[in-house]
């Protein structure tokens, strides 16, 4: 019998939501994406290449068009230069660049720090690699807990992972935060895989803070993003990361080798469109709209909900209404109330006993918050 490389993976989380809430006609607050249309200038850019003849090959690190706006985008966001030619590379997607990156790092043996609950594909992506996963929580309010961060590292701490703004929790990392981060990386050859594939959606008026803003922290790091967060298209599976010239080197022998190259006509369109910042300046404020329309409606509700400070995930208690376990709870509210969200312990390598969190995300149209609100109110 064929020995599977990942026995503990099964089917993910959200693909498992999405389908029960297909079968059970509910609104879907589960899995990460807007139900609401990409703007039409984009789509008539896209369109616009495909008939201009964008159709084949796009070269193996991307349109230089995309990799220079890109690179003019991450300079007016944070004021650093990074060398289009050299130091950014497009992705089919944040997962691609996250699996690229420790593909072409992290040996057999290594050990690779993630802080649950984490993004499901990390630990997978290590494992499969030979990496080891060292897990550690975030500490009280879903917080980044530097000093457990620290005690995790030993000698053969190859990589840490980190995730601002948070999928699930929706915190974010702070100047403070990075401090401490670049403090206990200091004198190790400890690389960083920073998943900021939601730098658009920080709210409060906070800055994000990227780890390309942080020079001692830029220099060892692959900073990964999305288009997809940023232009309600995750279908189109687009992403990019920026890394220092010798790590991109190696990022890109991989790359080469697993997708050669991404989505040319799309490309060629998101060079185009991100000429015009107004596109994604007001991207934060729309989504704390959202998050504000779906926090008053839940405040009538019998779910208690986590302080939301940056992604489009709101993460409720709802201890005051059961103790099943999370994965139970959330089936059944599924089918008998007719709103799916995702259980959070599928996040965590062991799962606090207890905690009863569910994530919610308000990547919607009002009329479908407002829908799944009422129903949740009945719960
Ligand atoms: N990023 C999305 C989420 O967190 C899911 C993407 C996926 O289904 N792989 O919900």
């Amino acid at each position: 019998m064929f020995q599977s490389k990942l026995p503990r993976v099964g089917t993910t989380i959200f693909a498992v939501m999405s389908k029960l809430a297909q079968e059970h006609g509910a609104i879907n607050l589960g899995q990460g994406f807007p139900d609401f249309p990409i703007d039409e200038r984009l789509a008539a850019l896209v369109h616009a290449a495909m008939g201009a003849g964008h159709n084949q090959y796009a070269p193996m690190p991307g349109v230089p068009a995309l990799r220079t706006a890109i690179a003019a985008k991450v300079q007016r966001l944070y004021g650093i230069g990074y060398d289009p030619d050299t130091e950014v590379t497009v992705t089919a997607g944040g997962t691609q660049a996250i699996f690229t990156a420790v593909g072409a790092t992290v040996r057999p043996g290594d050990e690779v720090i993630i802080v649950d609950p984490a993004y499901d594909c990390y630990a997978p992506t290590v494992a499969l690699f030979g990496g080891i996963p060292v897990h550690v929580r975030l500490g009280p309010d879903m917080r980044f807990d530097a000093a457990a961060v620290a005690a995790a590292i030993t000698p053969r701490t190859r990589m840490l992972m980190i995730n601002t703004p948070h999928n699930p929790a929706g915190t974010i990392l702070r100047e403070a935060d990075m401090q401490r981060i670049a403090a206990m990386l200091r004198g190790t050859d400890i690389l960083l895989l920073s998943d900021e594939v939601y730098e658009h959606l920080v709210f409060g008026n906070e800055a994000h803070a990227s780890v390309v803003r942080y020079p001692e922290l830029r220099e060892r790091a692959f900073v990964v993003f999305s288009f997809g967060k940023v232009f309600h298209a995750t279908g189109w599976k687009m992403g990019y990361v920026l890394a220092p010239r010798e790590l991109m080197a190696e990022f890109r022998k991989v790359h080469q080798f697993t997708v050669f190259s991404v989505n040319t006509p799309v490309q060629h369109a998101l060079a185009a469109y991100l000429d015009d910042a107004a596109h994604y300046a007001a991207v934060p404020s729309f989504y704390e709209r959202k998050r504000d329309r779906f926090l008053e409606g839940l405040s009538a509700s019998r779910f208690t909900p986590l302080a939301c400070e940056g992604s489009y995930f709101l993460l409720a208690d709802y201890s005051a209404i059961s103790d099943e376990p999370d994965l139970a709870f959330a089936q059944r509210i599924t089918r008998e109330f007719g709103v799916a969200a995702i259980p959070l312990s599928p996040f965590y390598h062991d799962p606090p006993p207890g905690q009863r969190l569910l994530r919610f995300c308000f990547a919607k149209s009002d009329a479908t918050l407002d829908q799944a609100i009422e129903k949740l109110c009945l719960i």
